[in-house]
């Protein structure tokens, strides 16, 4: 006889989250999951989708200029801020249904409500307390803001997707993967935009080339990008935000948005009370098996802050789930993790880099093309593309591939399959190409740069 009211309790109803619940509702497991905020997590609600729909948005007035090229004239473009707000929101509200829907029909039990941990076992859920066999947190994390002087002032990616107006002056703070893309984004739409970065460079841990590219496409269209900077105190001027730099500079704007990075959400879920051990971050530390040192504890996701990507947290949640339920054991493979930044113009990147190359494998080849493409030839309006392999010569496979330019995350996605499949140069030269297409280049490059 069952002795646990559940044999999986989920915390967290995001992206990992809800794919482990679901599927161990299919092994036929009794399974409980709760969500205090939005089903769908911060990918649904205040990440990818959302900045993917502000990505689109953002970019129709450069397609609107692109037109113009091909010969298209008309009025000028507004845009209706409210309208896409609303219209973002409905998508997401439809979204959230759908995840709820996909949860109801598996068979599981939703509860909307916090769940905390009382013991290795057992979780309360608003008044009730509820046993299960195994128990999954999986609550992903939270914006990180440093603590300056006036913090409190500026808002987070949270507030970006839900801000009353389009501000005129905007500043993101950061180097990284929200920072890059909000700084795309608030520029496309029209705002006067700076971006500052403590570092000498942004996206630290990316291809230096493909970073110096970027950098230039987005000051080609006007955005200020101010590195080796930082912010020191925030304060209100009138209606203006001034930011003093820790250089002595002042930066007045109407929004400050700080993309300094994610913690893990692991605060106040009684994790420390049961003796589940955690990171100086916060993160919970897993096996490879995503077990903690408490048996019955399982965590994944952004919680655990290792790859903090939506797809790792799905294959993790499978993972659990069909380990726990499926009778069988599925390892996610880290190698090759495919990325895209959908930054403007977007980067998609796969394997290692050229300096991570270098230094792993010595006698490396490095190929790499830029060019305007087709589409850009007939328009004044211009974004440029690079594209770049990284080979090993002792063994001809190519470890790194990294492109910026249009469609940077749809040309990755399949090369990362050849990738994983361990394809060498004389395969991808082999491979006949697509014309004309930005991703032939990855089959047409013939003499190594480096
Ligand atoms: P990242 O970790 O990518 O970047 C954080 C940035 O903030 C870095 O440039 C870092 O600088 C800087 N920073 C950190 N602390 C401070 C500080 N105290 N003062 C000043 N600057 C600071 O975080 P993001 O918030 O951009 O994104 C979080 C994660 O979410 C990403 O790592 C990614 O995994 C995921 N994500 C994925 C997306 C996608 O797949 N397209 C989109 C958005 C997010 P430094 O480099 O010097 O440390």
């Amino acid at each position: 006889m069952n002795s646990y009211d559940f044999d999986f309790f989920v915390i967290g109803g995001g992206s990992g989250g809800v794919r482990a619940a679901r599927m161990a509702a299919g092994f036929g497991a009794c399974v409980g999951i709760a969500e205090e905020r939005y089903l769908g997590g911060t990918c649904v609600n205040v990440g990818c989708i959302p900045k993917k729909l502000f990505v689109y948005g953002s970019r129709m007035p450069h397609e609107h200029a692109v037109a113009s090229g091909y010969g298209w004239s008309g009025g000028d473009l507004t845009l209706n801020w409210d309208t896409l707000i609303a219209n973002k929101n409905t998508e997401i509200e439809r979204l959230n249904g759908v995840y709820r829907r996909l949860l109801a029909n598996s068979g599981c039990r939703i509860f909307d409500e916090r769940a905390v941990l009382v013991d290795p076992t057992t979780v309360a859920v608003g008044k009730e307390r509820y046993t299960a066999k195994h128990i999954l947190v999986a609550t992903g994390g939270w914006p990180y803001v440093p603590e300056i002087r006036g913090r409190e002032l500026a808002i987070t990616s949270n507030e970006a997707f839900f801000l009353p107006k389009l501000p005129e002056r905007v500043v993101v703070v950061g180097g990284g993967y929200i920072a890059v893309e909000f700084a795309g984004i608030f520029n496309g739409f029209g705002a006067q935009v700076t971006q500052v970065y403590r570092g000498e460079l942004f996206l630290r841990g990316f291809d230096t080339e493909i970073r110096q590219f970027l950098a230039a496409e987005m000051r080609h269209k006007g955005i200020e990008l101010r590195f080796n900077d930082d912010v020191s105190a925030l304060t209100k001027h009138g209606d203006s935000l001034r930011l003093t730099m820790k250089n002595g500079n002042a930066i007045d704007c109407d929004c400050v948005l700080f993309a300094t990075g994610r913690r893990p959400h692991s605060d106040k879920l009684g994790l420390a009370e049961c003796g589940v051990a955690l990171g100086p971050d916060g993160a919970i530390k897993v096996d490879d098996l995503y077990r903690t040192n408490v048996p019955s504890i399982y965590a994944i996701g952004d919680v655990t802050n290792r790859v903090n990507l939506t797809p790792v947290a799905l294959a993790e949640g499978m993972a659990v789930a069909r380990r726990l339920f499926g009778s069988r054991d599925t390892v996610v493979d880290y190698d090759y993790i495919p990325t895209a930044i959908f930054s403007q113009p977007p980067i998609g990147t796969v394997g290692f880099n050229e300096e991570d190359a270098r230094a792993k494998f010595g006698d490396i080849g490095v190929y790499v093309s830029s060019f305007t493409p087709l589409r850009y030839t007939v328009s004044r309006e211009k974004e440029r593309a690079l594209m770049k392999l990284v080979v090993v010569r002792a063994t001809d496979k190519v470890v790194g591939l990294h492109v910026c330019g249009e469609d940077a995350g749809e040309i990755i996605q399949g090369f990362a399959v050849a990738l994983r499949a361990g394809a060498t140069k004389q395969i991808f030269d082999s491979t006949i190409g697509i014309h004309p297409t930005t991703a032939e280049e990855f089959v047409t490059l013939r003499d190594a740069v480096r």
